[in-house]
């Protein structure tokens, strides 16, 4: 898919001031400091498109993009960042399970997990409350390029090792790195399939 417009539409923090359109929505969700923002630029071809957070847990808003006037791709806030309040903490879960709830231009979740760690508690518990709630999700792997190839694969693959032990089958995944220009293409052809089919 060729990025021929993208821009921002707005923020709020309540899943009922999102756009009225019935445009298809991808959302893209995964811990604070993942590389979303860094992502979400790459696969826009804009440099600051999304803010690339200095300070994580600090964007705690639903963000839309408009892209090619055909989709929205949106930006959620990070997840699971303790040095936000606990009770600023409880606000983004509700706005973010509620958003993914009741929205209902949502085709797929994207959930973004760090290439070089381990699968996270947290991690592995939001996409089963994912899959508990039937929304269709696909795995991002960032920051490829922190990792050599051969440890890349095995860290793949024990990911998915861990996943087929409570998904009888596995999510479609992608394996990026926003630093050297990777993967963008084949998450951008995905979501076009998808938008294709609908
Ligand atoms: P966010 O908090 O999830 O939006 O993460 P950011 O996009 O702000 O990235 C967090 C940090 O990781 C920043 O210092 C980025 O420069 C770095 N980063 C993001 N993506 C990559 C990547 O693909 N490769 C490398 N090496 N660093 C990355």
């Amino acid at each position: 898919m060729e990025i021929k417009s993208a821009s921002f539409v707005m923020s709020n923090s309540q899943v009922e001031k999102c756009p009225t359109s019935k445009l298809p929505e991808y959302a893209f969700i995964g811990r604070s400091n993942v590389g979303k923002s860094s992502l979400i630029n790459m696969l826009t071809g804009r440099k600051s498109l999304a803010k690339t957070s200095g300070r994580p847990g600090k964007t705690q808003l639903i963000n839309h993009f408009l892209i090619n006037h055909e989709w929205h791709l949106v930006d959620l806030p990070g997840y699971g960042y303790a040095r936000v309040s606990k009770k600023a903490k409880k606000t983004f879960q509700k706005f973010i399970t509620d958003y993914f709830q009741q929205r209902e231009p949502l085709v797929c979740a994207f959930v973004l997990v760090d290439s070089r760690h381990e699968p996270q508690k947290i991690d592995l518990e939001f996409m089963q409350w994912l899959g508990e709630n039937q929304i269709p999700f696909s795995i991002i792997f960032t920051k490829a390029d922190k990792v050599k190839p051969k440890a890349l694969e095995k860290q793949v693959n024990d990911y998915n090792a861990v996943l087929l032990e409570t998904w009888e089958s596995l999510p479609p995944y992608f394996i990026t790195s926003s630093s050297k220009n990777l993967g963008g293409e084949e998450v951008l052809n995905y979501i076009d399939e998808i938008n294709k089919s609908l």
